[in-house]
C-alpha cells in the first residue's frame, strides 16, 4: 500500500523505493553482472545475470510502469533502443502506421533497418481522424504516434487512435518523450505502450542517454521482456540510479519549463518577425482542444519560422544563452534546426510536405530566468535581420 496518491508523489516515491537491506533512501547501484546462486536453479532472490535483471534498473523500470499506470516498465539505453524492442514485436509482412511528423530517428529506424525484414510503414497524418482510418489496412498491426509530434508539435487524439486501432485489432504505441507522465500518460488513455526517450525531460540534465517504455498488460509484458533479455540493449545500473534521482525532480523542472514556454510563447505570438508559430498550450490555436483534453498543458517545446526579412543561419549565430544543439529537456534552453539537425534523415519531399521548412526553428525552453531567455531570442531575432 502506498502513502499517496498523486504524481508528484509518485516521482519521489514511486517504483521500488529505497533499499530494505539497508533502510538507504535511495536504490543503490547494483553494479555487478551476475549474481551467486547457491545450487542448481536456486537463486538467492531471483537475480541470474543482468541483462535479463539487475536491482537498480527494476527499480526504475517499477517507477516508469507506476508513473504511465501500466503493468510493467522496461529500461533501454536509449530512446531508439526502446522504439527498437517495441518494433521487435512485429514480423515480417506485418505494417506500422506513424504519424508524419515524428522523430527521424524513429522514421529512419523504420525505413532503413526494419523496412529490410520485412516490416513496413505508412505516414498519416494522425491529427485527422478519417486519414487514421483510411490507413488502417489489413496488414497493419500498430499505429505509433507522438503527441504533441516532433518538431510542428500536432496534436493526435490519443484515445480517438486507440480506439480506432483497437476495432482494427492493432496496438497502439505512443512516444511520450515531449509530455513526459507528469504532463500525460497515454495508457490511461486507451494507448497499449507507452515509449520514452528518457534522454530528454525524464533524465532532465542532458548528462544520460536512457529509454523507457511501460506497457498495459502483462502479456505484453513478458514479450517485451523476452525482447529486452534476447536483443539486450539495457541501461547500465549506473545510468538507472541516475535517472531515478533525476525523475525525482521532474514535477518541479517541469512547472518552471512550461511556465517559461508559455510566456515565450505569447511573446513570439505578437513579434513582427514570427511568420508561423506552434505551441500547443495558444488558446485558439489548432489542437489546443484536444491537448487540454488529454494533457496537463501544452508542455515546453515551441517551434517557429520567422519571416522572410530574417536569415535563420544568422539566427543561430547570434544566440548566446540560448544553444544551438540537437536535443530536448534538458535544464538548459537549446535551439535547433530540424531539417539539418533532429530530422535530417527525413528525405527533403517528405519535410517539405507535412512542413518542415528550411525556416523552421525549434526551441526547448530550459528552467533558466524566463528573461534572460527572452532577452537571448530578441537580440538574435534583430541579429537575423537581413
Ligand atoms: C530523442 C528522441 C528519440 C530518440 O531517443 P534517443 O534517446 O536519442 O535514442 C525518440 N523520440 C523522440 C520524440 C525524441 O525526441
Amino acid at each position: 500500500m502506498s502513502h499517496y496518491k498523486r504524481i508528484e508523489s509518485a516521482l519521489v516515491h514511486g517504483g521500488l523505493y529505497g533499499d530494505p537491506h539497508t533502510g538507504a533512501v535511495n536504490t543503490p547501484i547494483y553494479q555487478t553482472s551476475t549474481y551467486e546462486q547457491d545450487g542448481l536453479g536456486k537463486t538467492r532472490a531471483g537475480w541470474e545475470y543482468s541483462r535479463t535483471g539487475n536491482p537498480t534498473r527494476a527499480a526504475l523500470e517499477a517507477l516508469i510502469a507506476e508513473l504511465e499506470q501500466g503493468s510493467h516498465g522496461f529500461a533501454f539505453a536509449s530512446g531508439l533502443a526502446a522504439i527498437a524492442a517495441v518494433l521487435h514485436l512485429f514480423q515480417s509482412g506485418d505494417s506500422v502506421v506513424i504519424s508524419s511528423n515524428v522523430y527521424g530517428g524513429t522514421f529512419r529506424i523504420l525505413d532503413k533497418v526494419f523496412k529490410q525484414y520485412g516490416l513496413s510503414h505508412v505516414i498519416a497524418d494522425t491529427a485527422d481522424l478519417d486519414a487514421v482510418e483510411r490507413a488502417f489496412t489489413p496488414d497493419v498491426k500498430a499505429i505509433l504516434i507522438e503527441s504533441p509530434a516532433n518538431p510542428l508539435l500536432t496534436v493526435t487524439d490519443i484515445a480517438a487512435v486507440a480506439q480506432i486501432a483497437k476495432r482494427h485489432g492493432a496496438l497502439t504505441i505512443v512516444d511520450n518523450t515531449f509530455m513526459t507522465p507528469y504532463l500525460q500518460r497515454p495508457l490511461t488513455l486507451g494507448a497499449d505502450i507507452a515509449v520514452h526517450s528518457a534522454t530528454k525531460y525524464l533524465g532532465g540534465h542532458s548528462d544520460l542517454l536512457a529509454g523507457l517504455v511501460a506497457v498495459k498488460t502483462p502479456e505484453l509484458a513478458d514479450r517485451i521482456h523476452f525482447i529486452q533479455n534476447a536483443v539486450g540493449a539495457i541501461l547500465p545500473p549506473s545510468d538507472a540510479f541516475l535517472l531515478i534521482r533525476s525523475i525525482k525532480t521532474l514535477g518541479v523542472r517541469m512547472d518552471r519549463h512550461v511556465a517559461n514556454a508559455e510566456t515565450i510563447a505569447a511573446r513570439l505570438q505578437g513579434h513582427g518577425a514570427v511568420a508561423r508559430l506552434f505551441y500547443p498550450g495558444l488558446p485558439r490555436g489548432p489542437g489546443y482542444a484536444v491537448q487540454q483534453k488529454q494533457a496537463r498543458n501544452g508542455g515546453a517545446m515551441i517551434s517557429f519560422e520567422l519571416t522572410e526579412t530574417y536569415g535563420v543561419g544568422r539566427f543561430f549565430e547570434a544566440l548566446g544563452l540560448v544553444a544551438l544543439a540537437e536535443s530536448l529537456g534538458g535544464v538548459e534552453s537549446l535551439a535547433c534546426h530540424p531539417a539539418t539537425m533532429t530530422h535530417a534523415a527525413i528525405p527533403k519531399e517528405i519535410r517539405d510536405g507535412v512542413g518542415i521548412t528550411e525556416n523552421l526553428i525549434r526551441l526547448s525552453v530550459g528552467i533558466e530566468n524566463v528573461e534572460d531567455i527572452w532577452e537571448d531570442l530578441s537580440q538574435a531575432i534583430e541579429g537575423a535581420r537581413g
